[in-house]
């Protein structure tokens, strides 16, 4: 059975394909609502990543910047965690650049970086912060719009 739906988060139409021997007793149409298309849902589950292993540093740095003092092995783990950071901002500096559209500066990364080793706790503020301003900056880049049209064309080959 087909059944179009559009993607919850950009909004594009596509097809759904429900299996013909999907569980009775459940009701198949409950899944239009929840579709997305593949570059959505990679873009998601790219963010989900990024954002699990943030919030993970960022709590070993909130928990150790609480003591007066650290043992060795825990200023080798505030090391680690300062360091996975600013990696960490830096992909999702790239991951903003791709979901947005406009082109990946390292401009703003090591600020992203400082302010999450910093103020470990607000890592969500950081991120929100850090997002708002790559939107606000310059227009799409010709790669993205690219890239955009090349994301089409393998949805429509999907089908
Ligand atoms: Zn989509």
């Amino acid at each position: 059975m087909k059944h179009e739906a559009k993607c919850k988060i950009c909004g594009k139409v596509l097809v759904l394909t429900i299996a013909d021997d999907y569980p009775t007793g459940r009701d198949p149409l409950k899944l239009v609502p929840m579709a997305t298309c593949n570059p959505c849902f990679d873009l998601h589950e790219r963010r989900v990543k990024i954002e699990t292993q943030i919030k993970k540093f960022c709590h070993i740095l909130h928990v150790l910047a609480e003591k007066d003092q650290l043992t060795e092995t825990e200023g080798k783990a505030v090391r680690t965690a300062t360091e996975a950071v600013a990696m960490l901002a830096g992909k999702y500096s790239v991951w903003c650049g791709d979901a947005l559209r406009r082109p990946a500066t390292g401009q703003g990364v090591k600020f992203l970086a400082d302010a999450l080793a910093r103020y470990p706790e607000r890592w969500w503020f950081h991120l929100a912060d850090f997002e708002a301003s790559v939107n606000r900056s310059g227009l799409e880049s010709p790669e993205h719009q690219a890239a955009e049209s090349e994301y089409h064309r393998e949805c429509r080959e999907d089908r």
